[in-house]
């Protein structure tokens, strides 16, 4: 049973085949949801509690989507590629009129598959920022990288094990990742390689302006409260936004700036930010599989906060 007031699944004409429909309220806000053909039926309506479930974890950041009315497109995709085989191939946001989630996937997967696989979480943690110039790419792709894993954390879908291994193995690839770049560098057209650099430097950002967060206010704000009220004022934003100006106005949120003074020791720096003190203040010993928690460690409060084991 699909929890919610509005669904209502049809079939719509729609060019190049049939489409079930689906509108649900999720999370304050109402998704309106497109599975293209073809899936049957009752795997249709697993997957829109799949979206309605992962909706609800975006909810655990700040206690409301970000969008109050997003469309969701599910595609099954035939694509022959080294994805082939994941439950959701690949996934993209884009924002010409309504904020619209595209989510490619493999039908065939079985659904606990889909619950496991990091990529709907990844799209829309996305729409806590608005859509930044190419050249910013590091700071969207880097935020939504670390929402995907502490939101896949408090959710329950990942233990905080893995969360940190997967966060603590990111950083480890975006440090080899064209590391004569500086990030406002990496996303420049033409640079190749530097996928892993944008992917992690950014959460490498966010890591550091949550910890310099909770640290201060003694856990009254963090990354959540902050991107809340970016959401409040600015969100859904139908504008183009460079990373300074986004910056700036997160920092207009504080006593004290934080995420400007990031943005000039980092933005135009080479190499990577130095994570590996950082992640053993935190109490995090990376494993093959899973990283080993330590709860003695200075900031072993903060990243159990950030992880919501404790709340
Ligand atoms: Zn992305």
């Amino acid at each position: 049973m699909i929890p919610g007031s509005l669904l209502f699944i049809s079939m719509l004409a729609a060019s190049g085949g049939d489409v079930i429909h689906a509108q649900q309220e999720v999370a304050g806000a109402t998704l309106t949801i497109e599975i293209r053909q073809p899936v049957d039926d009752e795997k249709a309506e697993k997957l829109i509690e799949w979206l309605c479930d992962t909706a609800r974890l975006v909810n655990q950041a700040y206690g409301r989507f970000p969008n109050p009315a997003p469309r969701i497109v599910v595609i099954p995709s035939a694509r022959n590629s080294r994805d082939g085989d994941k439950a959701v191939i690949f996934g993209r946001v884009t924002r010409r009129g309504q904020e619209t989630v595209e989510l490619f996937i493999n039908a065939d997967r079985p659904i606990d598959e889909f619950y496991s696989d990091w990529t709907a979480t990844h799209e829309f943690s996305h729409l806590m920022l608005p859509l930044l110039s190419q050249r910013y790419r590091w700071i969207s792709e880097g935020f939504a990288s670390y929402y995907q894993n502490i939101l896949m954390s408090r959710s329950g879908r990942y233990t905080p094990e893995l969360a940190w291994q997967h966060i603590g193995d990111g950083f480890g690839r975006g440090e080899a990742s064209r590391p004569e770049l500086t990030l406002n560098e990496a996303a420049t057209s033409g640079i190749r390689d530097a996928r892993m650099k944008i992917y992690w430097s950014g959460a490498a950002i966010a890591l550091l302006a949550d910890i310099q967060l909770r640290q201060r206010s003694e856990g009254r704000q963090s990354l959540d409260s902050v991107l809340g009220q970016l959401q409040q004022c600015c969100l859904p934003s139908s504008r183009r936004w460079s990373g300074v100006r986004l910056f700036e106005k997160l920092d207009s949120f504080l006593d004290k700036p934080v995420f400007m003074p990031l943005y000039r020791q980092f933005a135009d720096t080479r190499g990577f930010p130095d994570m590996q003190p950082v992640l053993q203040s935190l109490g995090i010993r990376l494993g093959s599989i899973e990283a080993a928690l330590d709860n003695q460690q200075p900031l072993s409060s903060i990243r159990r906060a950030i992880d919501h084991s404790i709340e």
